[in-house]
């Protein structure tokens, strides 16, 4: 299992999180990315890699 996060300080909102996860886990709410379904989460590290702002995190939470 994963956890999910995102800072919602540091989130822009450009959506790049949510092109980008192959599992569809996050979505965009009031201009913020949410992780919506962190449950699809596999750990590919993608979501780290295309933000910019260096907002979204995952971590092993086993
Ligand atoms: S890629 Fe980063 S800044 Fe862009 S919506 Fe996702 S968490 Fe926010
Ligand atoms: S690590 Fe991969 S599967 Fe998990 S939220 Fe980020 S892009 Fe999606």
């Amino acid at each position: 299992m994963w956890k999910v996060t995102v800072d919602r300080e540091k989130c822009q909102g450009c959506g790049e999180c949510v092109e980008s996860c192959p599992g569809e886990v996050y979505a965009l709410r009031d201009g913020k990315a949410e992780p919506v379904n962190p449950e699809e989460c596999h750990g590919c590290h993608t979501c780290e890699a295309v933000c910019e702002q260096d907002a979204c995190h995952i971590e092993e939470d086993d």
